[in-house]
């Protein structure tokens, strides 16, 4: 599928993953399906049995080497398409990781005992038949390389992210002013995957409706339970736009018109300490702080306000064409944040057994400062849903 990112983009990006492999005296950078080959040069292909495998010498040029089946497929990609890698073909009677060894150099590198760094998606069903191949390579994961550069996003990378994240926006506005009580939690998820569809994204990843006591569990999983008024809903919902993920969370208290069914001051309390951890952390994600930084600024907030053992997750995670890559805002990653890096700031608080909220929103690090790229309220939404 040609896109919006142009073909000189993926010839940029495959010569700086040369470079630093280079660098680095690698044997050859060998990526199989998923975000990295998507990355580098855009080719979003469907995982199968057979063998797909970009070869990345760290100096000349790259071989896709695909299943004869999928070439048509394959010259549909921007970067294939645009010549900027070789492509060869395997039929159903070749051996393809044979054919992945003959491409340039990647045998005699593999005698040399250099390393061969391999995507980190790639299957067991492949890697062990390429390293009985190549035994006397050293391996690696290709992340070594390319997460460093795949962290940084390009201004078409960061406009994909903005898009997605504005459909993500607008689906939860719809969902918020929408009926609710008396439906279940899966009803709900339903209409969020359509409505993520009908404003822009290719793709519904998840729609996470957490409703009253299963608000306190963070990845809960939509189910029958049917919602009530007197409750809240986190919502945390996302999709896809060219690869490129939204990932947003809102939490609401449902009334069903009642006023008499708002949140108790429990809750309200909570609501705030949590939407001031969220803000302040964001805030602090300016480039050259340490990931840990922000997550340590959302933390003291929460616990100064009692509830630091209820913080039960890492504050954010980077987002791209991986909904979680990095840089990981948690304790212990002292890498500083740098600009064009786009990462998720999501503290949340959660009281087992009886309800939890979180907020999150993606934030890009921008030469001017944090850039959040949500733009719905952060505040309690208290809605009738009726
Ligand atoms: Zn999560
Ligand atoms: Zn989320
Ligand atoms: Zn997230």
């Amino acid at each position: 599928m040609t896109g919006t990112i142009p073909a000189e983009r993926y010839a940029d990006r495959l010569a700086r993953a040369q470079a630093v492999a280079a660098e680095r005296k690698v044997g050859a950078m060998l990526i199989g399906v998923g975000t990295d080959l998507h990355w580098l040069i855009g080719y979003d292909a469907m995982p199968l049995e057979r063998l797909t495998m970009l070869v990345v010498p760290p100096t000349g040029r790259a071989t896709l080497v695909v299943p004869r089946l999928e070439r048509s497929a394959a010259l549909a990609a921007t970067g294939v398409g645009a010549a900027i890698v070789d492509l060869v073909t395997w039929e159903e009677t070749d051996d393809p990781v044979d054919l992945v060894a003959h491409q340039d150099g990647v045998e005699a590198a593999s005698q040399r005992g250099e390393p061969m760094l391999i995507s980190d998606w790639l299957g067991s069903r492949f890697l062990l038949r390429i390293q009985r191949r190549l035994p006397s390579a050293s391996y690696d994961v290709a992340s070594s390389v390319l997460s460093d550069l795949r962290a940084i996003k390009d201004a078409d990378e960061i406009a994909l992210l903005r898009a997605a994240a504005h459909a993500a926006d607008r689906v939860v506005a719809s969902i918020a002013g929408g009926r609710l009580v008396g439906r279940t939690e899966a009803d709900v998820a339903n209409e969020v995957r359509e409505r993520l569809l009908t404003e822009g994204h290719d793709e519904a990843t998840f729609g996470i409706v957490a409703s009253g006591p299963n608000s306190a569990s963070p990845h809960h999983d939509a189910t029958d339970r049917v919602i009530t008024a007197g409750e809240p809903i986190v919502l945390d919902i996302g999709g896809r736009i060219e690869g490129y993920g939204s990932d947003i969370t809102r939490t609401l208290w449902v009334t069903g018109g009642d006023a008499s069914h708002g949140p108790d001051d429990t809750y309200r309390e909570l609501f705030a300490i949590l939407q001031r951890a969220q803000a302040e952390a964001t805030e602090a994600a300016t480039a050259g702080t340490a990931a840990e930084i922000v997550d340590e600024v959302a933390r003291a907030i929460i616990t100064d306000g009692g509830y630091g053992p209820q913080f039960i997750h890492r504050t954010g995670h980077g987002i791209g064409l991986d909904g979680h890559e990095d840089p990981y805002l948690v304790l212990g990653n002292r890498a500083p944040l740098v600009v064009g890096n786009a990462f998720s700031v999501e503290p949340g608080i959660y009281l087992e057994g009886r309800y939890g909220a979180r907020i999150e929103d993606i934030v890009v690090c921008a030469e001017s400062g944090p850039d959040t790229l949500n733009q719905a309220p952060h505040e309690l939404a208290i809605v009738g849903g009726g």
